[in-house]
Order: structure tokens, then sequence, then C-alpha cells
């Protein structure tokens, strides 16, 4: 995969993307990543990449001319070749008014060949960039950030680690929080291990057993590889039931998390206020129509 990012701090890039797993798929040859400078696309002596906006208002917009020019540069193929998806080609604007980035996301974009982020600054970009040379426009988030390299490196690191090869171990990109669909048995993992079906992963452990006087939990001990996947899938279902009770609507649910889900209900209804259904009440409640 090559991602081409369009900046006008390409320095940037020098640290968050050369370690770990980006670095090692950059070594490999899975990726390259390159970043180019917006002012080298423009043709004044002040290299002047932004404007007061039409309309008065506050701040400046970045221009839409270098923005074209330097896609001109980076030889993408036309828009609508991309939209039609004769190419495994994509160009993103990265803005706070986008599309939310999800791992759903990362997973499509991971099938690409090509990428090109263009990271806005002051204000924004000018909308022609996102009318007629960007095919989506992504947020990572509901804030607002000073520019769009960090979220442009979010997107990189995300996808990256998608790629086939990239992590040594491919089941265990299979089993982490938000992953759908997830092939973990065909990819060598363990029984004991289970997919989160779009619901936050499980807790994880190591040595020691006991830290401080607090011991790891007993199932996880047992050496029982389906007691071991139970408590894996019912903390799971906890802790997505408090963090993120939005993504249980949307999850892949067996009859056997169904139960369990219908048991915290009944609990929480008969005004159970111990342990993970503490704050969890209200939402139980609010899961009536499937549990
Ligand atoms: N005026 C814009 C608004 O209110 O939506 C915010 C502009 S922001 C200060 C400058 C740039 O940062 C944006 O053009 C975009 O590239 C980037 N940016 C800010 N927040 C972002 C987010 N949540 N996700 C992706 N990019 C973001």
């Amino acid at each position: 995969m090559k991602a081409d990012i369009v900046t006008i701090f390409p320095d940037f890039f020098r640290g968050p993307l050369d370690y770990g797993i980006t670095r090692r798929a950059q070594e490999i040859g899975l990726a390259k990543i390159e970043a180019h400078d917006l002012r080298e696309f423009t043709h004044d002596r002040h290299r002047t990449v932004d404007d007061r906006p039409f309309g008065g208002g506050e701040g400046m917009v970045l221009k839409p001319e270098p923005v074209f020019e330097c896609l001109e540069s980076v030889g993408v193929v036309p828009r609508e070749e991309r939209l039609a998806g004769r190419v495994k080609q994509s160009v993103i604007l990265l803005s706070a008014q986008g599309e939310r980035f999800t791992q759903k996301v990362a997973a499509e974009l991971a099938l690409l060949d090509r990428i090109v982020f263009i990271c806005g600054r002051y204000e924004g970009v000018d909308e022609r960039v996102g009318d007629f040379l960007a095919d989506r426009e992504l947020s990572i988030g509901d804030y607002v950030l000073s520019g769009g390299e960090m979220a442009a490196a979010v997107i990189v690191e995300a996808v990256l680690r998608l790629l086939p090869g990239a992590v040594g171990n491919a089941a265990s990109t299979q089993q982490e929080s938000f992953t759908v669909g997830a092939k973990i048995k065909e990819l060598g993992g363990a029984d004991s291990t289970c997919g989160s079906n779009g619901l936050l992963d499980y807790p994880h452990y190591t040595r020691p057993a006991e830290f401080r006087g607090i011991k790891v939990p007993e199932p996880l001990m047992s050496g029982n590889h389906e007691e071991i996947r139970r408590w894996r899938r019912q903390r799971a279902l906890e802790k997505t039931l408090r963090n993120r009770p939005d993504l249980l609507q949307g999850a892949v649910l067996s009859e056997e998390d169904s139960t369990f889900l219908a048991g915290l209900k009944r609990s929480a209804d008969e005004g159970g206020r111990s342990g993970s259904t503490r704050n969890s009440t209200a939402v139980i409640r609010n899961l009536d129509s499937r549990f």
C-alpha cells in the first residue's frame, strides 16, 4: 500500500509512523508512506497556502490551487475512476465534519493499494477540495483538532496493522475490539480466545498471577478452554454495556450472550447495585426489545 499525505507540515510524520508495526510494515515493503509539502505547490514568493474566507468570518482557509496541483503531481487516477471502483485508490480529506472513522472503515481501506490523505489546517480547506477532489471526508472523532496530520497518522496506523503480514500473529488483529466476522480459528488462534464480534475486547492479564495482593481471575488459571472462553465473552459483554452500550445494538450476539444479558437485566430490575451492573442499570433497561 502507498499512503501519500498532503500537508503543510511534512516533518510531522518523521516521528509517529516510525515505530512498531507501521515501521515494520514499511521496512518489509508492505507499505510506503510519503508526506508531500503543500508549499511546494505554490507560485508566490511567500509560498502562500491560505487566504481569508469569502463572506467574512474568523480565521484563514487553505486555498484550493496548491491542493489540486499536489494531487495532480502525485499521479492518482481521475476521481470518476476511483468512485466507480475501477481502481483500488482513494483520496481522503481529513475533516471534523467527515464520516466517523471506525474499525469497519479501517478494514475497507486496508483493501486498497493507494490512499491519499489531505490534511486541513486553520478553519479548514476550500470546500471545492471536498466536492471535486476528495472521494470522502473522514473524522477521527467528535472533537476539533488544529490540523489533519494527527488524524492522518491515526488512520494510517489503524489501516497498516490490518495489512496481511503486518502483525506477526494475524489472529490477534481478529479478536480485537469492534472487529466483526473474526477468523480466529482459521488463522490458528487459541480455543480459549473469542472474537469481539463488534463488542469491546475482553480483559487481558499476564504474570505475575498475584500482584500486590490482586489475583488474576480464577477461570483464566483453570486451563479449561471452554470456561475461559465463556468468562472472556461475559466480561466483554459487561464492559461493552458499561462503556459503549451503543455497540450492543449492532453486535452479533449468540443465544448464550442474550441469556447472559437478560440475566444482567433481571438483576438490574431487581435493584441489583453490585459489581459491574452498578452503572449500567439504565442502559440494561433500555435493552428491553432485544432481551
Ligand atoms: N472549522 C472546522 C470545523 O469547525 O469543523 C475545524 C477546522 S480544524 C481547526 C483544521 C483541520 O483540522 C481540519 O480542516 C481537518 O483537516 C483537521 N481536523 C480537525 N478535527 C478533526 C477531526 N476530528 N478528524 C479529522 N480531522 C480533523
